[in-house]
Formats: C-alpha cells, structure tokens, sequence
C-alpha cells in the first residue's frame, strides 16, 4: 500500500500493529486519516478483517471509514467499524438472554424514554415543577453511567430527599423496561458491559474475535465506555487509541478527560506518537484557534503548525439583532455561492438548537439551501413515530411504550378509565399491556365500542405476527396502515396537516421499500450476510442465536440513525447543525453565529471553571473545522426563548490574538475612541448598510468588495437580479429548490407561494428565479 502521502509519524503509527498505541495530536493532524490507514494496512499485512474492531463517535464517521477502507483494500468482510451504541447493540441482540432479556428487545431513544419516565412520575404523583422529567432523566442516566442500578444509587445517596424522589422513578423505570423488553441507549452501553461481565465465555470469545481495537475521539469516552474496551483488551493489549484532549466536549454527559491523558499508565508498554502537522486549516485560522486554547490550564502542551499560507483573515461582525445575523451570514452565502463556492462547502455550527430557527427563516426567504443536522427529525415526527409503534409492536409486542403510542391512535374509543384499568391490570400481574389485552377477562370487563376495537387490534398483531415470514416488508407496512385504520382516520380528515401527514408515511414507505430492495442485493444484503457468517461463527463456539427477521434489521437501522446520519451529501446544501455535532467534520467555511456571553460561552459556565474550560475546548472544535474561511458573529440584542436580551460579547473573543481578525469588538472601539463608543458605531457599517436596504441587500461583503484574494475572487462580485415582475396571484410558479406551487399573494417585497413540497413559503422578490409555468 502507498503510504507516501501519509508524514513520516503518520506512517509510523500505521506501521505500529502490535502493542498499546496512543496518538494524541491536536485538530485536524490526520489522526482519523491515520487510522483509516492503519486498519487498511493491517489488513494488507494478512490480518483477518474479522479481527479488527474500530469505534468511531458518530454512525456518519463510521460510514466514513468503511468506504475509505474499502477503497484501499480488496477485501474488508468482517470488520467492525461502528459506533459503540451500534457495537453492543450488535453483542446484546445476539445474547441478550444471559441478562434476562428476550430477543427481539425494543432500543427505546430519547421521546420514548421521557414519555416512559412522565408516565411513571404521574402514577407516582410526582410533581414534574418540582422535579423536571429531563432532571429525573439525567440523574439516572448519570447513575447508569456509574453502573448503579436503583438499589446502589440509592444506597450511596441514602438521606437525600431529592435523591429518594429520583430513586422511586428508577426503581419503576426498571421494572417498566424490563417488562416492556426495551433497553434504552444508555442501557445499551452498560448491557454490553454487563454481558461481557456475566458470562466469562462469551468475553473470551469477543477477546479472541477481536485482535486489534481502535477508538477514534477517545478523549469523549465515558467510564463505560472506557470499561468496554479494556474488558475486550486487555488480554491482547493491541489497542490503538486516537485523540485530542483539547477537543473534550462530551464531560457533560459523563466524558473523562482522564481517560486519554491517562492512558500511558493503563498501558505502561505503549508507544505515543503526536501528529504536528494541520492539513486542514489555513495559517490564520489555525493561529486563532491556537490564541484561544492555550487559556485553557492543565492541558498537554502541543505545537500545531501548518505550512499553509495564512489565507483569510477571519471576518468578526456585531449585527443589531438575531435576524440581521442570519441575514448577514445569509448574504455571505449567497456572496461565496456566486464566487463559485457550492452551498455544500458551508456550514453555520450554533452552540444552540434554539438558534437555527432565524436562519432558517432568512435562508428559506433568500432561496438558500440548507439541511438541518438536528432538532424535529423525519424519524421524530408523530405519524412516523406512530407508524414505527406499530411495527415495533408487531416485533415486541410487550413494548409498553409502542401500545400506549398507538392504542388509541387512530381513535378506538379506549378512555382514560378504561386504559388505566388494563394497565392496573397488567402492572398487577406485571405483564405487558398486550399480554393483558389477550386475557378473556380483561376483553370482557371492556366497554362494547372499546373492546370490539381492541379485539380487532389484537388480533391484527397477532395476524401480523403470524405472517412475518411471509409478508414482505412493504406489505406489512401497508397491512399495518391499513388495518389499524390508522390511514383510513387521516383520509377522512381531510385536513392540509393530515394530507401532510399522509405525505410523510408514504415517503417513509420508500423508506421501507428502499431497505428491503437493499437487502436482496444491495449493501444491505452484504451487511446481513456478514452478520449470518457472525452468527454462524458463534454457534460453532457453542452460543447459538436466533435469526433475526428483516423487521428487526429494519427497526434496528432506523433507531441507530443519529441526527448526524441525515446529511444527504449528493444535496447542494448549506448544513447547519450544533458545535457539538460538527466534531471530526470539516468544511471549507464556517459562520459560527452567537459569539455572546450566555450562549457562548453559555451561562452555566461562569459559574464554574471546568465547564468554561470546556466551552472553550467547544470553542476551538468549532473554528478548527475551518478549511479556508471563518466567520464569528454575534447580536448586540437576541431573543430567544421568547426574550430579549442585550448581549454582551463573547469573552473568547477577548481571547483571540487579533492579528487575525477583520472587525473589531467593542471593546476595541471604546479603547479608540477613549473610552465612550456611539451608539451607532457599535454596529459596524453593516447596520447602516443592512438596515437601510431593508431586503433589498446592496450590501457587498465583510470586506467591502475588496477581493477576498485567498478565497479566490478575481474581482468584486455582482449579484445576479432576478426580476420576478408579471407574475399575478393563483399563477403557477417554479422555485429552484421548492419546485411547482402557486403564487397566493405579491406584496411588492414579498411573494407567497403555496408549494406543492413544502408548503406555505415567504420568498423575497429578486434572489430566487421564479419562473411562471
Ligand atoms: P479532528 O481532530 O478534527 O478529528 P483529525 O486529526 O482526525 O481531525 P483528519 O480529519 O484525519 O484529522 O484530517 C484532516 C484533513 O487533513 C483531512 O482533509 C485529511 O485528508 C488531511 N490530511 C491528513 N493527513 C494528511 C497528509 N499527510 N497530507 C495531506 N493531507 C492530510
Ligand atoms: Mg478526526
């Protein structure tokens, strides 16, 4: 393999295949490229793919990383490259009975999970202001993370009342899941522990299985996490982890930064190998990153250099409000998009979700496309959720959660007193609300309508259930759509939001279509062939497993995709999506919007310096995901929330060496002009410019049209008017993005147009084409 493109520590590291390796360097040295690397040359050097395990943070790097290894080996069958939800996910599906769950166990995410919690605190009478589910949440899931199942958290918080209160949700919150057969993601983590623990076979299967371990971005493992890989290696010792300290961002939810600084005593023998070279980012972005770190104490000293020039200078604006930010950043996209720049080079990373509303406003105003990385999820919306219930029911029928979704949904006339009487029921005879259902007893305690509906409900389930080997997927979703009633209801209410909804089950049956065809012969088919040979291997070793139906394979994908898995990267999109998300990522621009004390750093961390420690590690992930130009900004008043708010700037701003910097902060002004900053000069010429052209953007650029040299403009760009004009309301139009709609009303400044995509959209005259057709 050719390795002449790799730096000479680079090559080392791949090279080093036996014994502990650590490579600790910082942003964008070629640490993730590395060890894509290494796992190829591995195998090059006659190591069995099946050896080989590697975990990545997010199921996108993964992704990544398989399809770079496979592009430089023939032959990669067998490896595992996943994230560690996945990889346990993967070790519990096949033997989840040593802890006394049943196969075919339900992955409940984050709604299923605080719905499942706001249930048993209602039945507790728990009062939620007191104590907020998303507390409760967290508090568990923090004593997960310590492994203390309820009886050990309680045992070491005996005396505290709040911690009696949490104990009594957690006792109940176990009981539920183990009824419901359902694991949750923290669960999935600490099961995967739990199984290699109970059962010394099995951790000397996995021990031999996998001869050589990688973690990428280790400094974000948690205990658990940590734990799991020092259980599978120990024995071989042939474990290679990859990371930078300075990028620590997860101690929040329980990531220790110990574990990488550690590792030299967790591995006496190991060799360390630091990366110096930055490939990613031009010399000025690179410098400030570097101006903002160093204010971090009790880091590992690293020199990162680049020997590319010094680019762009990084462009810092103040706008008067959150709108005129997005509107800023909005007009710099369209600027870059013109000089040649496709959308999909953008990105606007906020330290907040609350914060991507105003871009999306101004972006579907201007015509610009964007993807969001986060917040309501295809997969997130209630029809969705409702139909995947159904699925998920017809796996597991004991999951709890799915029934109460769905039992009366289409409406089957199940009341409130009728419904808490089944599952008084059923929590007395601690069985699932399904089991119950079957009881003769309970169908005839029923109120007629109620119980006709339910027996027809039941009986679809099982119908289904009895099916399963012979329906294809399609056709059971269209079963399940169907005889639930659950499409019939929508049709016949006959409402946009319903049509809507229609819309969306339908794309997710493409969805469904879409898998099944893969897993007759797409990557699919390999990917379940692969996991028939696994299954094979463990029964020779004595651990038979049950074959999985193309159901499950199908729930089990859709739950395992994370935000991040829904970029589309054939789409010209800008992206915008959390700092935290974007770890590992790069992009030529970046806009990092909301450089205010508050949100960034945000208000919890000036109450404690480890937590401001870590929004500046936050701080410097975001600007080292830069290639070639970054922009900082913030608003001198925001609201979010529903409040407004002045602002005050972003003390990482006073942090950055400003020999790199285009736009002075406010505090730089007040020095020049002794101390007292008019009003107005507080904005920048932007406010004047921005404010007085209203939507009509004359406005030219941080640099005032000078050539952006290093971005490659040649000269000042114009920007390319659309006209717009003739067009009359109830004419039909075409957007470049939106496609076919009508035109409701012109306001001059404004059309509005009803799209048949997505819906009602303002679109401001003269950025878009919109053709008449
Ligand atoms: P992060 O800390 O953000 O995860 P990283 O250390 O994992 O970054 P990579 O993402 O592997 O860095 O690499 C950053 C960029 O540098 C990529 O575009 C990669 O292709 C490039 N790169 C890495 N090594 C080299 C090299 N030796 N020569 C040229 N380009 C390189
Ligand atoms: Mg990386």
């Amino acid at each position: 393999m050719d390795l002449s493109n790799l730096n000479s520590e680079q090559q080392k590291a791949v090279k080093h295949i036996d014994g502990p390796l650590l490579i600790l360097a910082g942003a964008g040295s070629g640490k993730t490229t590395t060890m894509t690397h290494r796992i190829a040359y591995m195998i090059e050097q006659g190591v069995n793919p099946a050896q080989i395990m590697a975990v990545t943070f997010t199921n996108k790097a993964a992704g990544e990383m398989r399809d770079r290894v496979e592009s430089l080996v023939p032959r990669t069958r067998g490896m595992w490259i996943m994230t560690f939800h996945a990889m346990c996910l993967r070790m519990l599906r096949y033997q989840c009975e040593v802890l006394g769950y049943k196969t075919g166990f339900t992955v409940y995410d984050e709604t299923d999970r605080k719905s499942l919690v706001k249930r048993i605190m209602k039945a507790l009478e728990i009062n939620e202001k007191t104590y907020p589910v998303s507390y409760v949440i967290s508090v568990i899931s923090n004593a997960k993370e310590r492994e203390q199942n309820s009886e050990k958290y309680i045992a070491e918080n005996s005396g505290d009342f709040r911690a009696n209160t949490v104990y009594q949700v957690y006792r109940e919150y176990e009981k539920e899941m183990m009824r419901n057969n359902a694991m949750d993601f923290d669960d999935l983590i600490l099961n995967g522990v739990r199984l290699l623990e109970a059962d010394p076979e099995i951790l000397a299967y996995y021990r031999n299985r996998f001869q050589y371990i990688m973690v990428d971005e280790y400094q974000d493992t948690n205990y658990l996490q940590y734990k799991l890989i020092h259980l599978l290696s120990k024995t071989n010792r042939n474990l290679c982890v990859v990371g930078d300290d300075d990028q620590c961002i997860y101690q929040w939810r329980g990531a220790d930064i110990r574990n990488i600084l550690d590792f030299e005593k967790d591995f006496p023998e190991v060799t360390t190998i630091k990366l110096e070279q930055n490939y990613r980012s031009d010399g000025n972005i690179l410098n400030l990153a570097n101006s903002v770190i160093c204010n971090n104490k009790g880091r590992k000293e690293k020199a990162l250099w680049t020997e590319k020039k010094d680019g762009a200078k990084i462009t810092y604006r103040r706008l008067p409000d959150e709108k005129q930010e997005a509107w800023y950043i909005g007009s710099e996209i369209d600027r870059l998009h013109e000089a040649g720049y496709p959308y999909s080079d953008m990105a606007v990373l906020y330290r907040k979700n609350a914060q991507s509303r105003a871009f999306e406003e101004k972006f579907s105003f201007r015509g610009i496309p964007y993807r969001v990385l986060a917040g309501l999820r295809f997969y997130d919306r209630k029809e969705i959720k409702d139909v995947m219930a159904y699925m998920h029911l017809v796996e597991n029928p004991d999951d709890d959660v799915a029934m109460l979704r769905v039992i009366n949904e289409p409406k089957r006339g199940v009341g409130a007193k009728t419904l808490s009487g089944i599952q008084a029921y059923a929590s007395g005879y601690r069985i699932s609300i399904y089991r119950a259902l079957c009881e003769a007893q309970v169908m005839a305690s029923l109120p007629k309508k109620a119980g006709k509906a339910l027996q027809e409900f039941v009986q679809m389930i099982q119908d289904l259930r009895g099916e399963l080997d012979n329906l294809t997927l399609v056709d059971l979703y269209d079963n399940i759509l169907n005889r639930s009633g659950y499409l019939g209801a929508l049709e016949a209410a006959d409402t946009v939001e319903a049509d809507g909804r229609i819309e969306n089950i339908m794309e997710f049956k493409s969805v469904v279509a879409e898998f099944e065809k893969s897993l007759e012969n797409g990557d699919e088919a390999a990917h379940q062939e692969e996991l028939r040979e696994e299954r094979e291997a463990l029964a020779k070793a004595g651990f038979p497993v049950d074959e999985p139906t193309p159901l499950a394979a199908f729930l089990e994908r859709i739950t395992l995709m994370s935000d991040i898995d829904n970029r589309d990267e054939s789409e010209d999109a800008v992206v915008l999506m959390t700092l935290h998300s974007a770890k590992g990522l790069e992009f030529p621009i970046v806009f990092i919007p909301g450089m205010e004390n508050g949100i960034f750093p945000g208000t919890a961390s000036f109450d404690e310096e480890g937590r401001l420690e870590e929004e500046r590690r936050l701080c410097y992930v975001g600007i080292t995901r830069a290639k070639k130009k970054l922009y900082l900004t913030g608003a001198e008043t925001r609201m979010l929330y529903g409040r407004t708010d002045y602002t005050s700037e972003s003390m990482f701003l006073d942090e950055m060496d400003k020999q790199y910097i285009d736009g002075e902060t406010v505090k730089e002004r007040q020095a020049k002009q002794g101390g007292i900053a008019g009003d107005g000069g507080l904005f920048g010429d932007y406010f004047y410019k921005g404010r007085s052209h209203g939507t009509e953007d004359g406005y030219s650029g941080p640099d005032g049209g000078k050539p952006f040299d290093s971005l490659g403009y040649a000269k000042k760009q114009t920007r390319k008017k659309f006209s717009n004009e003739g067009l009359e309301a109830g004419d039909k139009v075409r957007h470049p993005k939106f496609g076919e709609g009508m035109l409701i009303e012109d306001s001059g400044k404004i059309l509005t147009i009803a799209f048949d995509s997505v819906g009602i959209k303002k679109i401001g005259k003269g950025f878009v084409n919109i053709e008449k057709v």
